[in-house]
């Protein structure tokens, strides 16, 4: 089954929450994660949009037959980049990078509120529907360009939540 014909879950179909089976067409293999930093697309509506496939410098999203396709990457191609993550307008690209020796991950996050967090900030890590699901650390905050005002936003994570954190909030004074 191809990834425009695949079965949704229940819960992405009610909430647009996806489960682990619904995100694994999206994952590259295992071989692929020891390699570097790839890109998760998480964009599940079949809508007309394409921006990610033309700020693809490397051609790794695939061609669209129909431009309500659901994008779809391929990890042979994908370098790791970046350069998606702030061009998509839902905010539906992350940057995961699992090739690490000490058990974390980074998640690179697309993020639009301000102030912008700090290189070194321990911040709270949001789950999909809001909840802390710890601390994390920012150890990158990046705006690649002044027309594009998306800043993207690198935290160290543990590794098992790669595919559970998406989001993060700022401490308040009285929580630092
Ligand atoms: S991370 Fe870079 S190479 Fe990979 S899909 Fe995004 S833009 Fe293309
Ligand atoms: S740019 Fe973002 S919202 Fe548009 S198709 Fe690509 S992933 Fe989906």
């Amino acid at each position: 089954m191809d990834n425009q014909n695949r079965k949704i879950s229940r819960q992405l179909t009610k909430s647009g929450i996806p489960t682990k089976t619904d995100l694994k067409p999206f994952l590259p293999s295992s071989k692929r994660k020891r390699k570097g930093a790839y890109a998760l697309i998480e964009c599940f509506e079949e809508i007309p949009c394409d921006p990610c496939f033309s700020a693809c410098p490397f051609k790794s999203v695939k061609e669209f037959a129909n431009l309500n396709d659901i994008p779809v990457i391929d990890f042979k191609k994908c370098t790791g980049c970046g350069l998606c993550v702030p061009e998509c307008p839902g905010l539906a690209i992350f940057l995961i990078n699992e090739d690490r020796d000490d058990g974390k991950a980074t998640i690179t996050i697309p993020y639009e509120f301000l102030p912008l967090p700090e290189k070194g900030e321990q911040v709270w890590a949001l789950n999909r529907v809001g909840e802390i699901e710890g601390e994390a650390k920012v150890v990158e905050v990046k705006t690649y360009s002044k027309k594009n005002h998306t800043t993207v936003v690198t935290l160290l994570i543990p590794r098992e939540k790669v595919l559970t954190i998406r989001h993060f909030r700022r401490k308040d004074q009285n929580e630092r």
